[in-house]
């Protein structure tokens, strides 16, 4: 037990001298029962790269259709054609939504949908070109990776040429969704009908090539052991100092209600928050120097969780969410205001900052 205890210190000792970490090094923290070091290197690496401030944004959510071609085993959202809930919001009842969310205060509009089989690329264009003619200032992250890799398969167009056209039409950056986990041994038990790790990867890629900016996000505590965790973080490490085009990291906790790992018992419980504040610290620690900032997502984590998240590693609560609708169907509650961040933000002593997509400073509190 002491002599784990400092192999893990050397390991942070080295991190924290600014050395890059192995994926046996990843490996052997994720394993180890050692949340208070994990979190206090986490914490100083925090610190020393993006200081006090703690930002989100005001955003709001679209999810343009809950139809999709994918069963993914982790997700209660998917709806099949013809099913009495299932439905596909045409680009003008999106206008309208955005209109609204606007009217609320958002200055970022979020928007994703299942993989739906029958629409064209003309409906994403018209969808973008509706919101930023009548909403120029608004910033659209739209589309995960795994959708662009459907919208290519789909329509038969290269990802360059999908990317490019949704730019052109007023796409503005990426969400980071879709990526689950990128190790196909756990990727075929979660995410069936998705591209391949890889493949979300490589859409990545291009979009950072064509200056679209992206998040990265990483699905934990269903069946994946410390190995799968860690190879993850370091394929997003190798693309960000390849391309430099991702913007957060936000890691997921996956919500096991009404989804397939749920209903057939692969799963009765979700992960547990000592393994939650883990996953932050060593996303964090991982990811020092390659990547400034590290999301917690009070959505599925909870406001509570969520404040001790950000001393454990986390910079940025994501955002408001407003109209959030994927974690709402596997039960979670999913309604914040930016008061309500501002708040638990200062209660934890830190300086809550408003900001746009790309981390830029909207407003201080
Ligand atoms: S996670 Fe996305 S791709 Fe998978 S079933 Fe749900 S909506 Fe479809």
């Amino acid at each position: 037990m002491l002599e784990s205890i400092i192999d893990q210190s050397k390991i942070l000792e080295r991190i924290s001298a600014g050395e890059e970490l192995t994926f046996q090094d990843g490996v052997d923290l994720l394993e180890h029962d050692n949340l208070h070091v994990l979190g206090m290197t986490a914490n100083s690496l925090r610190q020393k790269y993006v200081g006090d401030q703690v930002t989100f944004t005001s955003s709001s959510y679209v999810n343009y259709t809950n139809v999709c071609a994918a069963s993914c085993q982790i997700c209660a959202f998917y709806r099949k054609e013809g099913d009495d809930d299932s439905y596909t919001l045409t680009p003008e009842q999106i206008e309208k939504r955005v209109t609204t969310a606007k009217s609320m205060g958002a200055t970022e509009i979020h928007i994703v949908g299942g993989f739906h089989p029958k629409l064209s690329l003309d409906y994403y264009e018209s969808m973008m070109k509706i919101i930023k003619t009548n909403h120029p200032t608004l910033k659209i992250k739209a589309f995960t990776a795994a959708e662009i890799f459907f919208f290519s398969k789909i329509t038969k167009n290269s990802i360059k040429e999908i990317l490019s056209r949704l730019k052109d039409a007023g796409l503005d950056s990426l969400p980071g969704g879709g990526a689950e986990l990128f190790d196909p041994e756990i990727r075929s038990d979660i995410a069936r009908g998705k591209c391949s790790g890889q493949e979300w990867l490589d859409t990545m890629e291009q979009a950072h090539n064509l200056g679209i900016k992206s998040n990265a996000t990483m699905l934990y505590g269903h069946i994946e052991k410390p190995r799968h965790i860690v190879d993850h973080l370091i394929k997003i490490r190798d693309l960000q100092k390849k391309t430099n085009g991702f913007i957060t990291l936000i890691p997921l906790k996956f919500s096991l209600e009404n989804t397939e790992l749920e209903k057939k018992n692969k799963l009765t419980q979700e992960c547990s928050s000592v393994y939650d504040l883990k996953i932050i610290a060593l996303s964090r620690i991982m990811l020092a120097g390659v990547l400034d900032n590290i999301s917690v997502y009070w959505v599925a984590d909870g406001k509570k969780l969520a404040q001790t998240a950000l001393v454990f590693g986390g910079n940025d609560l994501v955002g408001t969410a407003f109209s959030e609708e994927v974690y709402r169907a596997a039960g979670k509650s999913t309604n914040s205001s930016i008061e309500d961040l501002v708040r638990l933000v200062k209660e934890i002593k830190r300086k809550p900052i408003q900001r746009d997509t790309f981390f830029r400073t909207l407003k201080t509190f």
